[in-house]
């Protein structure tokens, strides 16, 4: 029987969403939900592997992501939404495909390299067992749900490459069994930080928020990096190393080539400039916000999209589970 293409793609609860998430992957979600079978992960055990010390964080933020992909449009009578922590099967699945991946080939991916350069304040010279693992709990998570397409943002490649590797190795010894992963990018793959950092991160302290009121908003853009020569309002900008264009280019399109002439040619002061980006968002965040607020006041329904996803996901994992340990000679 030929199997269809299904998608398998998720979040970490470690932080409400932002507007990375929103341009580089959760625009893309409400189209592909149309298209394809579509189960989103909400990643509380991955979560955990760089917050294991704050397990309340990860509490707190699961139902969070959720509401935030609710408000934007995802739904739940199209896609299937679920918790990782109550499919044992990825973490079952997990310690069978540790055996395929060596400790420098992990080391050596580009993503989990420069978080753990990220992340020296929490571990120190030596990370941990599970942190430099997580890539082989996400092939685990993929696979479990014998996922094909997996959108994800630009950072997230080396993983998928990872996943592909393992599912190879798999199939090479125990015979085909699992179906390589293909990563599906959006236009917008990575969205840079208020601070200019190269990927806007929940974690990273930088990112403005799709459920931030009209008043953070403003803060946050007031605060954002601008061209450091502009002093005076008629001194020649350069949008291109300019937050404020950056996110105007998201906001305003239409009027985008005009905001970096005019900024070029020293006619517009980067206050008004800022005024307009605020507008901006807020004409696209404000029905979003106003959704949320829905859902904010309905937790209990919230939490029933999630439990009843993860029922129905589970029988899926269990299938993947069954075929699996068939072909690793498990099968007692
Ligand atoms: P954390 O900092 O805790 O890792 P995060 O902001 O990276 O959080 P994740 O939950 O790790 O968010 O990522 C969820 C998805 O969103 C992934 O597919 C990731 O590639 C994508 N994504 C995250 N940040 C951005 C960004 N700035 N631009 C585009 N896509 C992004
Ligand atoms: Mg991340």
């Amino acid at each position: 029987m030929e199997r269809k293409d299904r998608i398998l793609t998720g979040d970490r609860p470690t932080g409400k969403m932002h507007i990375g998430h929103y341009f580089g992957s959760l625009k893309n979600r409400v189209k592909l939900q149309d298209e394809y079978e579509t189960y989103i992960e909400v990643a509380d055990v991955q979560a955990l592997t760089d917050n294991f010390n704050n397990p309340e964080k990860v509490q707190r933020n699961v139902l969070e992501v959720l509401k935030d992909q609710l408000s934007v449009g995802i739904n739940p009578e199209k896609v299937t939404f679920f918790l990782q922590s109550m499919i044992p099967e990825i973490a079952e699945l997990t310690v069978f495909y540790s055996n395929l991946v060596t400790i420098s080939r992990l080391q050596r991916n580009p993503t989990v390299k420069t978080e753990i350069a990220q992340k020296k304040e929490l571990f120190g010279e030596s990370v941990t067992y599970g942190f430099l693992g997580y890539p082989v709990n996400q092939a685990a998570d993929i696979t479990a749900f014998d996922a094909t397409i997996v959108p994800v943002g630009e950072d997230q490649l080396p993983l998928i490459e990872q996943c592909r590797e393992i599912v190879r190795k798999f199939n090479s010894i125990y015979g085909e069994t699992l179906r390589e992963p293909k990563a599906y990018l959006s236009q917008n793959k990575r969205i840079k930080g208020l601070d200019g950092n190269e990927k806007m991160g929940k974690s990273l302290g930088n990112a403005i928020y799709l459920s931030d009121s009209e008043e953070e908003i403003a803060k946050k853009v007031m605060s954002a990096l601008t061209d450091p020569n502009r002093i005076r309002k008629d001194d020649f900008g350069n949008p291109d190393i300019c937050m404020v264009s950056y996110y105007h280019k998201l906001f305003t399109q239409s009027e985008y080539e005009n905001i970096c002439e005019e900024c070029r040619k020293g006619k517009r002061g980067c206050v008004d400039c800022k005024k307009q980006l605020i507008k901006s968002i807020n004409a696209e965040l404000g029905p979003i916000r106003e959704k949320r607020k829905y859902y904010d006041e309905n937790p209990k329904l919230v939490k029933e999209i999630l439990m009843e996803g993860t029922s129905k996901a589970r029988i899926i994992a269990k299938e993947t589970m069954k075929n699996v340990k068939e072909a690793m000679k498990l099968n007692y």
